[in-house]
């Protein structure tokens, strides 16, 4: 056994652990009850999304699609609608293509296999230990950065957390302190405890439920934990952003179905450094067989990525003539535009059509 690990009693651990949670857990909509299809759905929404804002989301996902059935009858274009707004949109196409795979595998019941669950699409290591324990009550890890975060604390990791070998090492520490008697609450309370107590920035000492376990807090270095390397700066690309408005009608775009943003609609965007303000109507003709002429600039849209900033100048452009053969952009009546899924940067210029 490793030599921090000895300092907990681990009985005593799940017991101040487990005590807590049962008084003070996050009422959720996916925990009313442990259908592993809406645990499934909540950690893919979860991924990189705080809790608040999934919630609503969730609710109206699990009415449309309250089933796998429903969900893998439905068409891409539906499903991204129902994830406009919540970005990282492949983890909405990845759950579709696994949800459409285990209704024709496994009749429409997830698998509570980890063998199985870990070939569907999009269901890495940490999605697969949510299901399995969550709505399987089997004791595997689920490590995501707030497992990290509490675990480095706990055990005072002071390696850097990014690194395999460091990550492999917290795991090992979970698998020793997981409840076998009741995995589900285990991992849900370390998480409910990640997100309330032990927060990235000035946790609760004096209110965890585990702060007499905890060797991070007894040596006063909790704050200056987890260790992490620092994320690159994101870069900034500038585009022009086109309205392109003809009686009650806009052109919209398709974007590609590979790469950021995939498959979401959009108004065209003029990458503007390549191409130049002088050059944008030349451009877009070109690109598009549209032939058009500037207008004024109605705004600008700053959209921040994790790895890249949208710096957008939105302007208005009149459509001179339309030659457009153009599969990539359709002409839509500007009351039907809420039917197509846009990400939110171009969700905030609908205001100026
Ligand atoms: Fe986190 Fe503090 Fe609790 Fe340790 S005592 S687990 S640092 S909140």
């Amino acid at each position: 056994m490793d030599e921090f690990i000895k300092h907990i009693n681990i009985w005593q651990f799940q017991e101040d652990l487990l005590t807590w949670y049962d008084k003070n857990k996050r009422e959720l909509p996916w925990r009313e009850d442990s259908d592993p299809y809406k645990v499934w759905v909540s950690e893919i929404m979860l991924q990189q999304t705080k809790v608040d804002t999934v919630i609503p989301y969730f609710e109206r996902f699990i009415r449309k699609f309250p089933s796998p059935y429903e969900l893998a009858a439905a068409s891409q274009e539906e499903v991204l609608k129902m994830w406009e707004g919540l970005g990282y949109y492949s983890r909405a196409k990845n759950l579709h293509e696994a949800v459409k795979e285990v209704v024709e595998k496994y009749d429409g019941n997830v698998p509570d296999d980890a063998e199985k669950l870990g070939t569907l699409k999009g269901v890495g290591p940490y999605t697969k230990g949510a299901i399995l324990s969550i709505a399987f009550n089997k004791p595997e890890p689920a490590i995501d950065g707030n497992v990290l975060r509490v675990f480095s604390r706990l055990f005072k990791v002071e390696d850097d957390i990014s690194k395999g070998p460091v990550k492999k090492r917290i795991e090992s520490y979970v698998k020793e302190l997981i409840s076998e008697e009741d995995p589900s609450s285990f991992n849900q309370a370390i998480m409910d405890l990640g997100a309330t107590i032990c927060t990235p920035k000035s946790p609760q000492c004096l209110l965890c439920p585990v702060n007499k376990h905890c060797l991070g807090f007894e040596e006063g270095v909790q704050e200056q934990l987890p260790v992490k390397k620092k994320a690159k700066k994101q870069k900034t690309v500038s585009y022009v952003a086109l309205i392109m408005k003809e009686k009650d009608r806009v052109i919209i775009e398709k974007r590609p179905s590979e790469g950021l943003l995939a498959d979401l609609w959009q108004f065209p965007m003029v990458p503007i450094e390549e191409v130049g303000m002088n050059h944008i109507e030349h451009w877009f003709y070109g690109e598009y067989g549209v032939e058009i002429h500037l207008q004024e600039k109605l705004g600008n849209i700053r959209h921040v990525f994790s790895h890249l900033i949208w710096d957008i100048d939105v302007y208005e452009a009149k459509i001179i003539q339309n030659e457009n053969n153009d599969t990539r952009i359709r002409m839509v009546k500007t009351d039907s535009i809420d039917d197509f899924p846009f990400p939110v940067s171009h969700q905030k210029m609908k205001a100026w059509i």
